[in-house]
């Protein structure tokens, strides 16, 4: 009894000086209208190790405007201390190629699961953020069975936010709007300084800080078994979304994993359920394609994701039933059904309620691995002996003698950084009757992450869905392709069968030229560029900014009040549009939408204006949708001939398309006659006879799609990708295509470079 009393009085003074959220913050997490912010947020998870020894806080890096980005330990005291004893074990388990099946069963006995839950990727998705404080706090003071069991057989990695820049613009912009017509709106700018959203499609090609960081300092440290990423959905449907994901899966992860992802989150479902939440639905509107998201399903992990209906920010809402949608992908929102039984009609909706029900999933999934930890053991070290085991291919070899070595640099670093085994052969060999010269690299199959090498090197066939048979296509949740030769221009082959080739491990591709080198403009001729920024917040200018800066290539950004000042041909040489849907160019946000200074588009004056610029001598460069506006609104003489089409008719949700160069033309200079370009529901030009336009990418007549999915090819077979019209002393290049998409299209980036030149 006294042993008991003494045990109780030590378990509360460890706990009785952990601050309340409402203590440090002012308020309670998910309170109405208010919004915590990263330096307080920081403050509070650093000062937590001092007064519980159930946690400890890293910092894992900077974010691109310079914030701390931090991940906290939550486990048992006792796990705590021997936190690298475990991140070996992991290590162990991930390669079975060194570790037998009798050692892993010894390692197992002894080790922990390990969950990785990750916050507001997203930053208008401002929940997350406040259920990570005080879910932490909870799991420090709090004595439960469920909690006992989860700190004692769960190493918990608690990353508060994976954008901690968008913390804040989207607190500050809330703040701003509060009490007035604009509250609850999103910020006018992106809330990843380069990116946006897109961070979240960031995880295989790897541009930004943020994701480094993560990468480097967790997955592939830390390999954890489940990484659940925590997001926001709209709020006129389900409450929440969890996997089972949507079809497609894609080919290369595991089936134990896929098969996890659905036991795990069916359990989540099942315990919101029984906590008297309605509106849970699973196997809808999100698929498990593309590893742009799903970087841990490569490496032995599976990935949880849950979509909570939204507030605005903040704000409350009450939703009437009739604004409930009748239709979403996979289910029906009014309507009972074996993944969406309980409906959810409508009703008051707080902030308050999605912090409580990510805690129940969070509390939920954890409770899970701390159940299932042998299992999730025993099952990561199958998955990723699984993947060692792999024969077809048995390798990818990317030859030494390359058109562009920067290029071949920038792919053999991207799967570097993602984990993957590179070889580099001492001398010739010969695999699948192809000589390859000394120095080319080999990336054998039999490694634990392979399957990351083989989804990023491949061309993607992604099935034919349709929304009920002979109907439109099943749109995918994003794009459909990933194939890095093609994007990048490097030539890899899949070795099929045995071969024989000495090969050293290497880890840095220094000895070849850095990327930027091929982006030097001639002469050291720099032109003057602009970039136009819109008010309203467009990724792919962003990613322009980005990938203009990663090259060396200067601009300045041109906004509304800019162009429609005029004199545009004394300041600048080329002015780029990025890829923005023409009606947002032309009108912007409407009046009251946006504070004041926020609304308009460019209207007649602004075209008037980008009109007159190429007419004195200007580069007018459209990318991608924004080429519609141009056509337009300067009255070009092409017309677009897949718009208008129906999904039925013609689909290109992403992929990669094949084109023939126009050789000798000033754009093509550095590429080769035939290439793939990024096509993504992008315009196809038609030229009348006798206009004044030059075709520089012309799609074939049959067999245009690479990679990825592609219906009715015959609307753009012989049409044209990339063409420049002239106008007065200058030109309008017209890029049916995202020649610079997500920093990974480095290949047609060449083209864009060459647009800039007068
Ligand atoms: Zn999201």
């Amino acid at each position: 009894m006294i042993r008991l009393a003494v045990a109780f009085l030590t378990a509360l003074s460890l706990t009785a000086a952990v601050p309340t959220p409402e203590s440090h913050f002012g308020h309670a997490m998910g309170a109405d209208r208010k919004l915590i912010g990263w330096s307080q947020t920081v403050a509070y998870f650093r000062g937590l190790p001092a007064q519980s020894d159930r946690i400890l806080v890293r910092d894992i890096g900077r974010t691109t405007e310079g914030r701390p980005m931090i991940a906290a330990f939550i486990s048992a005291p006792e796990n705590l201390k021997q936190l690298s004893r475990y991140q070996q074990n992991q290590k162990r388990l991930a390669d079975p190629r060194s570790t037998s099946p009798e050692e892993a069963a010894r390692i197992m006995a002894g080790h922990k699961a390990i969950v990785m839950i990750t916050c507001s990727i997203h930053s208008t998705e401002v929940a997350s953020t406040h259920t990570a404080v005080q879910f932490a706090y909870r799991m420090l003071t709090e004595q439960n069975p469920k909690f006992s069991a989860i700190l004692k057989d769960v190493i918990f990695i608690l990353v508060p936010s994976l954008n901690p820049d968008g913390v804040d613009i989207v607190k500050s912009w809330y703040e701003r709007t509060l009490g007035t017509p604009h509250e609850g709106t999103s910020p006018p700018q992106l809330y990843q300084k380069y990116v946006g959203h897109d961070n979240n499609r960031d995880w295989y090609i790897f541009s930004q800080a943020e994701t480094r960081n993560v990468v480097t300092q967790l997955h592939n440290v830390w390999h954890p078994q489940i990484v659940y990423d925590v997001h926001q959905q709209g709020p006129y449907a389900s409450r929440m979304f969890i996997p089972p994901w949507l079809d497609p899966i894609d080919p290369n992860v595991d089936p134990i994993l896929a098969q996890s992802a659905n036991m795990i989150g069916t359990g989540m479902a099942y315990d919101l359920t029984a906590a008297g939440r309605k509106g849970v639905v699973i196997n809808a509107i999100y698929d498990f394609w593309t590893p742009a998201r799903h970087y841990q399903a490569y490496h032995g992990g599976m990935r949880i994701l849950s979509e909570s209906a939204s507030a605005r920010l903040a704000t409350p809402i009450t939703v009437r039933p009739d604004q409930i949608s009748e239709n979403a992908n996979g289910y029906l929102p009014r309507q009972r059904s074996w993944n969406y039984l309980e409906p959810w009609m409508g009703g008051e909706w707080h902030l308050a309620d999605i912090v409580r029900d990510q805690s129940i999933a969070w509390e939920s999934c954890l409770f899970q691995a701390a159940v299932r930890r042998e299992d999730l053991l025993r099952n990561f070290y199958a998955i990723n002996r699984n993947s060692a085991a792999r024969t077809s291919p048995n390798a990818f070899v990317i030859s030494s003698k390359q058109r562009d070595l920067g290029l071949t640099r920038k792919l053999l670093e991207t799967l570097a950084f993602g984990a993957v085994e590179i070889e580099k052969a001492g001398d010739v060999f010969q695999a699948s009757g192809v000589t390859y010269p000394a120095g080319s690299y080999i990336i054998r199959m039999q490694q634990p992450f392979g399957g990351f090498a083989k989804t990023l090197l491949e061309r993607q066939q992604y099935p034919d869905l349709r929304l009920y048979p002979g109907g439109p296509p099943r749109r995918p949740y994003d794009v459909t392709a990933q194939t890095l030769p093609l994007l990048m221009g490097v030539d890899v082959a899949a070795v099929d069968g045995p071969f024989e080739a000495k090969g050293t491990r290497v880890t840095s591709f220094q000895d070849l030229p850095a990327v930027n080198q091929w982006f030097q403009f001639p002469g050291g001729r720099k032109p003057r560029v602009a970039i136009y920024k819109s008010h309203m917040p467009q990724m792919d200018e962003g990613w322009t900014r980005w990938m203009f800066e990663q090259l060396g290539i200067a601009y300045t950004s041109l906004d509304n009040a800019g162009i429609l000042a005029g004199n545009l041909h004394a300041q600048y040489d080329a002015i780029v549009v990025p890829d923005q849907s023409p009606v947002s160019i032309h009108s912007g946000y409407g009046r009251g939408a946006m504070p004041e200074e926020f609304t308009g588009g460019l209207g007649e004056k602004g075209a008037q204006q980008l009109k007159a610029f190429a007419e004195e001598g200007g580069s007018l460069v459209f990318l991608n949708d924004s080429c519609d506006y141009a056509i337009e609104r300067l009255a070009l003489p092409v017309r677009n001939a897949v718009r208008g089409l129906s999904s039925r008719e013609y689909y290109v949700p992403g992929s990669l398309l094949s084109v023939q160069l126009t050789p000798g033309h000033r754009l093509v200079r550095g590429l080769p006659e035939e290439i793939a370009i990024w096509n993504e529901a992008s315009p196809v030009f038609q030229i009348p006879q006798d206009a004044p336009a030059a075709s520089i990418a012309r799609y074939p007549a049959s067999g245009l799609l690479a990679s990825g999915w592609l219906l009715g090819e015959k609307h753009a077979a012989n049409l044209h990708a990339l063409v420049e019209v002239r106008q007065g002393k200058g030109k309008v290049v017209l890029f049916g295509m995202r020649p610079q998409y997500r920093a990974q299209s480095y290949q047609t980036m060449k083209l864009l470079f060459n647009a800039l030149m007068p």
